[in-house]
């Protein structure tokens, strides 16, 4: 099991609980998918970041920027969403 998201704590967005990455699928929790589009997007893009790098490295943040360069509006707006 890859990506098994050990990293939702850090990221503030506990309560979107688990996004599995596993047999080539993508598993998100249900809650998330009441969520707008974009904000999926973003955690989709932000499970895949993982599939390289392990962590919330710079790296991690860089490539991140690279494939969502919108990527901190939508996380305030998320973390928004699931207060
Ligand atoms: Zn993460």
């Amino acid at each position: 099991m890859i990506g098994n998201h050990q990293g939702l704590n850090t990221d503030g967005w506990t309560n979107v609980g688990e996004v599995v990455i596993k047999n080539g699928g993508i598993h998100l929790n249900l809650e998330l998918i009441k969520a707008p589009k974009k904000c999926i997007e973003y955690v989709l893009v932000h499970e895949l970041c993982h599939l390289v790098h392990h962590d919330h490295s710079k790296a991690f943040y860089e490539l991140l920027e690279k494939l969502y360069p919108d990527w901190r509006k939508t996380k305030i707006r998320l973390e928004k969403l699931m207060v």
